[in-house]
């Protein structure tokens, strides 16, 4: 079984991603949506807002209303999307948020650190949060019924909250939930790199115990992956692929090796 996560960013061939895995059934797809969000919200009059955490790591801020343009643009809009197109490629696919079937629960952070001009702050109407368990039954029946699911953020709380949670950390929390045999995750560039503006200077390889090392190495939201990435190696993944979305076969290729491999 393999959990795949295909990034929202722009320059993602999400189409791709789809033809490759339509003949496939055993999948679950996990999708961002980073691109939809910001379109909505400034469709919408409600611009993002950024956060960079103390130690760098750059996400949303999620208040109330941005928490439903998020939900619109990813549980909504292209959950949708991609549900139809496989199922027009003849993939019998099944879209799931987090909430549905308490798929992804897990806790609301109730104030996240954030740096603003060299000053720390806590904000505390930031709907960030981490999913903490996983309806792996769920997604069993599923499988057993011989549908594919295609999985979006939010999660929830046990209070009925919605949590905006990382799509590559839940891709992650999936895997080790179904005991994935891999993880893989697609993106807009070739996979971890040397020099981020330099496509060529891929690390191909990076074994487990050195991960600390490499994380110096991603910026932003490739940290996720790598953080990622880790949690799943630790929940008992033996392999995670960071690895281009854009070519033909993108998880064909994946699986092949072509990427960053992370074992
Ligand atoms: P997705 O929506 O596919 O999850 P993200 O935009 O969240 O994509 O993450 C991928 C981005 O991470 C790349 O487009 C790149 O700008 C950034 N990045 C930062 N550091 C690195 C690195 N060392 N190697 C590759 N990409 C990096």
């Amino acid at each position: 079984m393999l959990v795949v996560k295909v990034g929202g960013a722009e320059g993602n061939a999400l189409d791709n991603v789809l033809i490759d895995l339509a003949p496939r059934r055993d999948y679950v797809l996990v999708h961002g949506g980073s691109n939809e969000v910001d379109r909505l919200a400034e469709a919408l009059g409600r611009p993002i807002r950024w956060i960079t955490s103390p130690s760098g790591i750059v996400s949303r801020y999620t208040d109330r209303e941005t928490m439903e343009v998020f939900t619109m643009a990813l549980a909504g809009k292209l959950n949708t999307a991609i549900v139809s197109r496989l199922q027009s490629l003849g993939a019998p696919a099944v879209g799931l948020s987090g909430v549905d079937g308490g798929l992804l629960t897990g806790r609301r952070k109730e104030a996240v650190r954030a740096v603003d001009n060299g000053r720390v702050l806590l904000v505390k109407d930031d709907h960030s949060g981490t999913v903490e368990h996983v309806n792996g039954s769920l997604i069993q029946l599923l499988f057993e019924a011989g549908y594919v699911p295609v999985v979006s953020p939010p999660g929830v709380t046990p209070q009925g909250e919605l949590i905006n949670a990382d799509a590559d950390r839940v891709a992650a929390h999936i895997a080790v939930a179904m005991k994935a045999d891999a993880l893989i995750l697609l993106t807009n560039v070739p996979g971890l790199l040397r020099e981020p503006s330099d496509p060529s200077s891929l690390i191909a390889y990076v074994p487990r115990e050195r991960l600390r090392y490499f994380m110096d190495f991603a910026y932003g939201r490739m940290k996720k992956k790598l953080i990622a990435a880790e949690e799943a190696l630790k929940g008992g993944v033996t392999r995670v692929v960071i690895a281009a979305s854009q070519p033909p076969d993108p998880v064909e290729r994946a699986l092949e090796g072509t990427g960053t491999v992370i074992s």
